[in-house]
């Protein structure tokens, strides 16, 4: 087995589609047959919620394995769809900004434990919406970003942000820090403001831009309530196929970059 790659999921905003993408994003790899452990850093959870870890069964968490001696394998824990495992989030992560606050190198913490792992083909991070130390641990951490952007009116604005501190990362502690892509989320074909978004974005971004769309799809949204993946609540929904198609998307710039 090769190195794991390591990508951020992230995007300052809120609600834009980092857990989601995150969670059906690798099902879809590990349906595929790749082996794939979500690394949940955002202080509320929801990607462990989603994967149905309640909060009494997270013992070692993304903060042990941020702030402890503890390693990746010693934190992920299997889920319910084969051949993904998580490291779950724990609220105590919401104080990682003071804990770390006296530490050097606390931007490389998440770096140390991460790089070079044979511990599975990829590692997602999913996020929390900032750009604070927790966020910037994961930019380190990682081989390339994937920025999920929801099609509406501010879009862009936030992305030339995030964009400033990837270049940030770059320059100093991880200068091979790549844009996996851009997904557009949350799609809505008979919305005339969605499709201005996705031509905006594709005309400022081009290439960055995944040709696959996520539309709004409802049962995206429910199957987190019930604990799974959308391509396990509901194999055949819109949501599965996107996600799905989204992962052939991915698995292909990857052998392109190869
Ligand atoms: P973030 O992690 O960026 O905060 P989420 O992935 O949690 O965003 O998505 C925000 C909300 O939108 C959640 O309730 C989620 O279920 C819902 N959602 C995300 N993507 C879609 C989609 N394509 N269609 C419908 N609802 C979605
Ligand atoms: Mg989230």
């Amino acid at each position: 087995m090769s190195e794991a790659r390591v990508i951020a999921v992230a995007n300052q905003k809120g609600g834009v589609g980092k857990t989601t993408t995150a969670i059906n994003l690798a099902a879809a790899l590990a349906e595929l047959g790749h082996s794939v452990v979500i690394v949940d850093l955002d202080p509320q959870g929801n990607a462990s919620t989603g994967l149905g870890i309640p909060v009494e069964k997270r013992d070692l968490s993304s903060f042990d394995l941020l702030v402890g001696e503890q390693t990746l394998q010693e934190c992920a824990q299997a889920t319910e769809v084969k051949n993904l495992s998580l490291v779950p989030s724990t609220s105590d992560l919401a104080s990682a900004d003071i804990e770390l606050a006296g530490r050097s190198a606390r931007a490389q913490l998440l770096r140390q434990k991460l790089h070079g792992t044979h511990d599975a083909d990829f590692i997602l991070i999913d996020c929390p919406p900032a750009l604070g130390l927790l966020t910037l641990n994961a930019m380190v951490a990682a081989h390339s970003i994937l920025v999920p952007l929801q099609a509406e009116f501010y879009a862009l604005e936030g992305l030339s942000q995030l964009l400033m501190t990837v270049r940030e990362v770059r320059q100093t502690a991880n200068p091979e820090l790549r844009i996996e892509g851009v997904v557009l989320t949350m799609a809505d074909n008979r919305n005339n403001l969605s499709q201005q978004v996705e031509a905006d974005a594709r005309g400022t971004l081009s290439d960055l831009v995944f040709k696959t769309v996520i539309p709004r799809n409802v049962r995206l949204s429910e199957a987190p309530s019930h604990a799974m993946p959308v391509l396990h609540y509901d194999t055949q929904s819109k949501g599965s196929g996107a996600y799905r198609s989204l992962a052939r998307e991915f698995l292909s710039r990857q052998l392109a970059t190869v």
